[in-house]
């Protein structure tokens, strides 16, 4: 499988890596758009929050678990943050394997 978030998971390119476990990896934005701007993955590649169906709750459920813990560790939990994952072309999704952007650290701005 040819995914840039797939070889970032599997260590074949490097990342400033944040959190893993056997189901999930984090690391921080090549790109930041805010002071904390960290991307929670699963290992597992899905191309998409849509692709996500019932089967997959328990694993959606952790990367959740996993986004607020490192939310906690970035020193953004009281301050605040937004989680965010876009899907596909209008939302300029770029990565086509499921990832939640954590932001904060400043005041984030609602600009779409
Ligand atoms: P999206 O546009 O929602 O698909 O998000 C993809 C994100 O991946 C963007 O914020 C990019 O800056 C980020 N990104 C792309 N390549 C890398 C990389 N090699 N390491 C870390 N982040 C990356
Ligand atoms: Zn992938």
């Amino acid at each position: 499988m040819d995914c840039l978030f797939c070889k970032i998971a599997a260590g074949q390119i490097p990342s400033n890596k944040v959190y893993e476990d056997d189901t999930v990896y984090a690391f921080r934005d090549i790109a930041p758009q805010a002071p904390v701007h960290v991307l929670v993955i699963p290992k597992e590649h899905i191309s998409s929050l849509h692709a996500v169906t019932e089967e997959k709750a328990a694993l959606l459920s952790h990367l959740f678990a996993v986004s607020r813990e490192i939310a906690e560790k970035e020193g953004v939990a009281e301050s605040g943050y937004r989680v965010i994952s876009n899907v596909g072309e209008d939302a300029g999704q770029s990565v086509k394997h499921l990832h939640l952007h954590i932001l904060g650290g400043k005041t984030l701005k609602w600009d779409n």
